[in-house]
C-alpha cells in the first residue's frame, strides 16, 4: 500500500500519521504530535516505520471497527462483494459457497485493508 493510502487511513482513524523529526536515535519526536520515540529505535530506525502499514490482522480489525461506527459497514458489504465476485471469477473459486465472502476479506488482512482504502478513494470522488 502506498504512503498515501496508509495516511489517509490512519486519519480515518483518527491517529496522527508521524511525521518524525529524524534527531537520531533516543532523540526523535514527531512534528504534529510531539510524540517521542526514544524508547523504541534501534539501529535500523526508519522513520516511516512509525505509522501503521495495513498489512496485519489488528489494523484491519482496527478499520472494521471504525467502518460499523461509523454506520458505513453496508456501504463497504455492498463495494466489496462484488470485488470477491471477480476473485471468484479469476480464480476458478465457487462464489456461491456460504459465508465465502467474509472468509475471503477476513484472511488476508493486507488485501482487505487494500480494499477499503479503494472504496474510500470512491467514495470521495463523487
Ligand atoms: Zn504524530
Amino acid at each position: 500500500m502506498n504512503d498515501t493510502r496508509r495516511r489517509m487511513l490512519t486519519e480515518y482513524l483518527g491517529e496522527c500519521w508521524h511525521e518524525i523529526t529524524d534527531k537520531g536515535p533516543y532523540q526523535s519526536t514527531c512534528s504534529k504530535c510531539g510524540m517521542t520515540f526514544g524508547a523504541i529505535h534501534t539501529s535500523d530506525w526508519d522513520p516511516a516505520g512509525f505509522n501503521r502499514t495495513f498489512t496485519t490482522a489488528q489494523d484491519m480489525v482496527d478499520l472494521v471497527k471504525r467502518i460499523e461506527r461509523v454506520g458505513d459497514l453496508g456501504n463497504f458489504t455492498s463495494f466489496s462483494y462484488p470485488k470477491w465476485g471477480e476473485y471468484c471469477a479469476a480464480h476458478g473459486y465457487p462464489k456461491n459457497k456460504y459465508g465465502g465472502h467474509i472468509a475471503w476479506l477476513i484472511t488476508d488482512p493486507a488485501r482487505t485493508c487494500e480494499l477499503i482504502a479503494e472504496w474510500m478513494e470512491g467514495e470521495h470522488e463523487t
